[in-house]
Formats: structure tokens, sequence, C-alpha cells
């Protein structure tokens, strides 16, 4: 095969049919467990104004620091050209459609939930891509531990559907309010004072900038350094330990086990209180499938009224990954069941609606209605692996006939032409027809 003259940009890739597979069941199943709990669907758009995500989630993260993927827009009119991000996660533009659709006003708490891609302008590797896909489930309006509780066991029950909830583990913890993280970081500061040169260099920008990342950085110095450091826990008010405490019974009543991680903050400015991560339980937070927390100061840093909120998202690339490695196959709906040969072109006239009315029944049904010859149409049927073959040639047409062949068999038999659909109904099964309800009833203005 000669080189392509295009691949992919770094970092992203074809989500490919066999693949597909994999998306589509896992979005089936955020789809289910979401209405049942009563989530909406929303979706914010694939690019926002980048204060968004500056002020959400915070100028000294990673995210937006190193990994924003900037686009600038045209001049509009007088005006300076506008500079676009394209959206490295859902939380930030949920909460702003949230201000400015004036859902404050809807019962509360009101419960969204998104599916689609996100942008991080990130060094690709195993597990981290520049465009990936992310399912996103928030609670915003309303503060009480049993929502936090009942956020986390939908995704448990999402896990379990997906059949790789034995895979991972439930990382907690509790980050205190904002003042709670701001004596915090002052007491880490003074920690670190005389010992900065004994940091990674990115870890000292970091003790400059954003001091708590230290808690969660790879860097085995800092590791070291950070087991004799104050502990945040220490520096929670009773009101952060009691929901906390509460939240942990709620997720026993559950029947939800989890691992305290006093060092999981999470790398955005906006969470507050809970956080929590789904990991690997053989690799840890290298590989997290997920993670969300409380952020009940987000809302008001973008100009809405303050609004507590809590939410969570899912990297959907890691869990096709544990699905497949747990040896979990996603249903595969593609099969082909009749493929339709013919010659002549009265045969190819009467293949035309043949096909159409096996494809309205729910039979997936490829058409061969080019001119080769039926050998070859036949060479193409065993080719696309279709379960049956119907052959119509200048014969059959004069006899009103068809040939149906079963190709696992290799058997073959003569019918009469009328009888045709009937017979692969039959064959295939009523309940194996692709066939869909449209369960409610959509009115059109001409109705
Ligand atoms: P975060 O909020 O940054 O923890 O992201 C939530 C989840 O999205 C992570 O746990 C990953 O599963 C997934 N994710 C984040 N960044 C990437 C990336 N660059 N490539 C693939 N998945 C990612």
């Amino acid at each position: 095969m000669s080189e392509p003259l295009f691949r992919t940009p770094k970092g992203t890739h074809d989500v490919l049919p066999e693949d597909h597979k994999y998306h589509t069941y896992i979005k089936k199943v955020v789809r289910h467990r979401c209405r049942q709990a009563g989530y909406k669907r929303i979706d914010p758009p694939l690019f926002e104004h980048t204060g968004v995500f500056r002020r959400g989630i915070g100028e000294h993260t990673d995210i937006v620091e190193k990994e924003l993927f900037t686009v600038t827009g045209k001049r509009d009119g007088e005006g300076e050209a506008r500079e676009f991000a394209l959206r490295p996660e859902f939380t930030a533009g949920i909460c702003r459609a949230y201000i400015e659709h004036g859902m404050q006003q809807l019962p509360q708490p009101v419960e969204l939930y998104s599916i689609g891609p996100c942008f991080r302008y990130d060094r690709p590797q195993k597990g981290r891509y520049r465009q990936f896909h992310q399912f996103d489930l928030e609670v915003i309006g309303l503060k009480d531990p049993s929502l936090d509780a009942q956020l986390i066991h939908v995704l448990v029950k999402i896990f379990s559907d997906l059949r790789i909830f034995n895979r991972l583990t439930l990382q907690m913890n509790n980050i205190g309010t904002a003042e709670n993280r701001k004596a915090y970081v002052e007491a880490l500061k003074d920690f670190f004072i005389g010992k900065e040169r004994q940091l990674p260099e990115e870890d000292q920008r970091r003790l400059k900038e954003n001091p708590l990342r230290l808690l969660d950085s790879k860097e085995e110095d800092t590791r070291i350094l950070i087991k004799n450091a104050p502990r945040l826990d220490q520096f929670l008010d009773d009101e952060s330990r009691r929901y906390h405490d509460t939240l942990l019974e709620y997720l026993l009543e559950l029947g939800i086990k989890s691992v305290p991680n006093p060092n999981l903050v999470r790398g955005l400015d906006y969470y507050c209180q809970t956080v929590f991560e789904f990991w690997d339980s053989s690799t840890g937070a290298q590989n997290a499938v997920g993670g969300g927390g409380r952020y009940d100061g987000l809302i008001e840093l973008l100009g809405g009224k303050p609004t507590p909120g809590i939410g969570f998202a899912g990297g959907m690339e890691r869990m096709v990954w544990h699905m497949k490695e747990a040896g979990v196959r996603a249903p595969d709906k593609d099969q082909v069941d009749v493929f339709v040969a013919q010659l002549g072109p009265e045969a190819k006239r009467q293949c035309l609606s043949l096909v159409s009315q096996l494809r309205e029944l729910g039979v997936h049904t490829l058409g061969a209605l080019g001119e080769a010859s039926l050998k070859s149409q036949m060479r193409l049927a065993d080719k696309f692996q279709a379960r049956y073959t119907l052959l119509l040639g200048k014969m059959e047409v004069k006899e009103n006939t068809i040939i149906l062949r079963d190709m696992q068999a290799g058997k073959q038999r003569q019918m009469a032409f009328k009888d045709v659909l009937p017979e692969i109904i039959g064959l295939l099964g009523k309940e194996n027809l692709d066939t869909y309800v449209l369960r409610d009833h959509i009115v059109a203005d001409e109705d």
C-alpha cells in the first residue's frame, strides 16, 4: 500500500466502526441511566469565548495554561477579533448555559448531562489525546450530601452496566471551603520556605502559582517532601467534616465502597468540598476513567448568583480500553442479514424494490446491483458475511421464483418469489429485525 497523503493530526484518531460499537453502547447506557435519574440532555457548543474556561477552570491550571486549543475568530465589524477555545471539558460551558438561559427559575436542582468530544492540547500518549470523548453529568442549584451520593450512585450503575466497575476504585476526598483552602495554602507555602530548591522545576512553579497541585504531583522528590507537609484535612471546618461524614454514610447505605484519598485535589480551581475519581485499580491515578466534584463558587465566578453544583466527567476512550481488557464484547448490530444478487435488466429492476421492502421490514440488506457475474456477487456476499443470499437471474424472473441460499450451511433452494419476504422473516425471527418504534407520538403541523 502506498503511503497516504494525509493522516489524522497528532493526538486525534478516527473512531472506526469496530470502536463505534463500544461508543454506541456507552452512550446508550449513559442515556438510559441519566433518564432514569431525571437528567436532561444539553449540548453546549464545541467552542466558547476563552474567558468561560479561563475564569471557570482557572488561569493556573494545566488545562488553561498549557492545554487550551484556542481559535482566533475574524474581526466582527469594528471590534477586535475574538478569541475562542475548543471546549476542554463540559462543566464551565454548562454553567455558562445555566446562567444565560435563566435556569435558576426552574425547579432545583437542574440535572443535566452531555456526551461529546473535548479538546486539550496535551502531549499525546497512551490514553491521552488531543481530541477525546467525555460524558458529563451536572447537578446544579441545590446542595446536600444526598445529591453527591446519588450522582456517584448513577456512575456506579453506569460502570456496572459497562462491566468495568470491578476494575475501578472510587477515590474520595473533601477539600473544604475556599477559606479552608486559603489557610491551608498559606501553611503549605510556609512549609516549603527554604525547601523550594529540592522541588523539580515544574513543581517550583506550581508552588508559586497553584500550590495545591503539589499534592497530586507525580514527581518522586515532591511526594517525599509532601509526606511531612501539613495535611489539608487538618484545615477543614466542622461543616465540611460533617458534610463528608454524612456523604460517606449515604454511600454506605447504597452499598458503595470508597477509598479515602487525602491527596486527591483535582486539577481545577473551581472544586470545593467533595472531590472524587474512579481509578484503574491496578495502575492508579495515571489512567483515571473519570472524576468530579462540587463547585459551589463556579456559577458566581461566571457572573451568576451564588449557586451550588456538583458534576462528573468520564473519558470514553479509557472506558472502551477497560471494556476490551475485561473481554466485554459490545453488541454488533452491523451484521448483514441478506445479500441480494441479480443478473439481467429485469431482475435488477425487481431487486430494487425487493431490497427496499426487506430494509423496510428491518432486515439488514445489501444489494449488489452492479453488472458483475452471479459467481462474483456470491463471493462478495461471502466476504460481507451475509447470513442469506437471494439470487434472481433471468430464469427466475421468467418463472416468478427466486433462489434462497443459506450461506453458513452452503445449501440453497428455489421458491416462489411472492413467498420470499415471510420466509426471510421466519428464518431471522421477528425479534431480530432492526425495526424501531416511535413510542411517543410526534405531532407535525400538517397532522
Ligand atoms: P478530568 O476532569 O481532567 O479529570 O477529565 C475527566 C476524564 O476525562 C479523565 O478521567 C479521563 O478519563 C478523560 N480525559 C481527560 N483528558 C483526556 C485526554 N487528553 N485524552 C483522553 N481522555 C482524557
